[in-house]
């Protein structure tokens, strides 16, 4: 059919032994990126997504006409979807999943619970059993949180820390991804490696995200909200630019062991591996806030105010060693640059100029930026 002969097209790799990778959320924020730069080297890349509207589902639309145009074909359809991701192993010989499809966003669970428990759970345990059935086993880079450091108050967070204290449904779903992975590991061989990616921002992000919405209600003379910890301290974020999270999946990907199912060399058991991905520098977020009133040019109102209890924590701050010794993880876009980045994509993609700095001054404060 014209169907399988496109999937088929999408995900052959055009380099030699190039991987031939399923990207689930290719139409999400990361994912989409993540599929650019697959295909940009020669990987063969197909899409999954469910395009579901928890945020603009036009955004999600014009990142798959993105894809498309560099010829990533995204199948709409749904983790949950069994005979629907048979099928795609059926004509497919995966090499690898990029698994980056979830539900996220942390306040929300406190209005949907159960789509957590759909998307992050149930829907990861449906890829591990088609992944665990696929001949042969591709390995598995999954995206798991931060956010499974919970309430921890050691700084800044290692994979030693405890992980036993999540403070929304968001992050217990994403604890519970680590926890399932380990099974299948365990159990069926799999190798999967999971990404605890640190507050991922930059063009073509998520507008649920802080950074984006007040982005927004500054451009629109709205009032934002500055959380203060209980104890009045500033919240802080260890905000990662989306090229660095980009660069860490696909190292991961570079490094995760086939699993012992699959068809080349045996290379011992598979690995479960975990690692954080974050950028090393915790940001407050009324620092974050005075770099976006430079960039926009506009003065925010602020309303600062105790931080409620919504799931939000009060600090993120990633110690990135173990993905630098495995993988040579390094981030290098600061805050103020990759904002200035996100602040010039933001201004053409919603083509507001009026009030925003023009492109050029925005260029000339940093002339080392191409
Ligand atoms: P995103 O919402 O932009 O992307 C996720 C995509 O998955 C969306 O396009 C959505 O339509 C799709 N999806 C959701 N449930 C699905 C399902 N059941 N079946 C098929 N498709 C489904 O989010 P993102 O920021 O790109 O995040 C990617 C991954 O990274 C997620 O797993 C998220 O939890 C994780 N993560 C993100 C951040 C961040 O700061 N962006 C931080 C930590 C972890």
């Amino acid at each position: 059919a014209a169907w399988e002969k496109k999937i088929r097209h999408s995900s052959t790799p055009r380099r030699p032994n190039g991987m031939s990778i399923l990207v689930t959320g290719a139409a999400g924020f990361v994912g989409s990126h993540c599929s650019l730069a697959l295909k940009k080297r020669g990987d063969g890349v197909l899409g999954l997504d469910n395009f579901n509207s928890y945020y603009d589902p036009s955004l999600k639309r014009a990142r798959q006409a993105l894809l498309s145009k560099r010829q990533i074909f995204i199948v709409e359809g749904d983790l949950n979807d069994t005979p629907l991701l048979s099928k795609l192993f059926d004509v497919v010989p995966f090499t690898h999943i990029l698994h980056l499809a979830a539900q996220a966003g942390v306040r929300y669970a406190m209005q949907n619970p159960q789509s957590y428990v759909a998307s992050n759970i149930a829907g990861f345990v449906n890829l591990l059993e088609i992944a665990k059935a696929a001949n042969p086993q591709p390995s598995i880079v999954w995206a798991s949180s931060s956010s499974v450091y919970g309430l921890n108050t050691e700084n800044p967070f290692s994979e030693l820390h405890r992980t036993d204290q999540p403070a929304s449904l968001y992050a217990a779903t994403k604890k519970a991804g680590e926890e399932i992975a380990h099974t299948y590991n365990h159990i069926y061989g799999l190798a999967l490696t999971g990404l605890r990616f640190f507050t991922v921002y930059g063009p073509w992000g998520r507008p649920d995200m802080a950074y984006f919405f007040f982005t927004k209600d500054i451009l629109q003379g709205k009032t934002i909200d500055i959380y203060q910890t209980q104890g009045g301290k500033e919240v802080a974020r260890d905000f990662t630019y989306i090229d660095d999270i980009v660069k860490g999946c696909l190292g991961a990907l570079d490094t995760s062991e086939k699993s012992t199912g699959s068809g080349g060399k045996k290379r011992g058991p598979a690995q479960l591996r975990v690692y954080n991905l974050g950028n090393k520098s915790p940001v407050p977020v009324g620092k974050l806030v005075s770099i976006l009133e430079g960039l926009l040019n506009t003065k925010a109102k602020k309303h600062v105010i105790k931080m409620p209890s919504n799931g939000d924590v009060p600090y993120t701050h990633a110690n990135v060693s173990l993905a630098f010794k495995d993988f040579g993880y390094k981030p290098t876009t600061d805050l103020p640059t990759g904002l200035r980045k996100f602040a010039k994509w933001y201004v053409s993609y919603y083509g507001i100029q009026s009030r925003v700095k023009k492109e050029n001054h925005i260029k000339s404060e940093h002339p080392e930026d191409s």
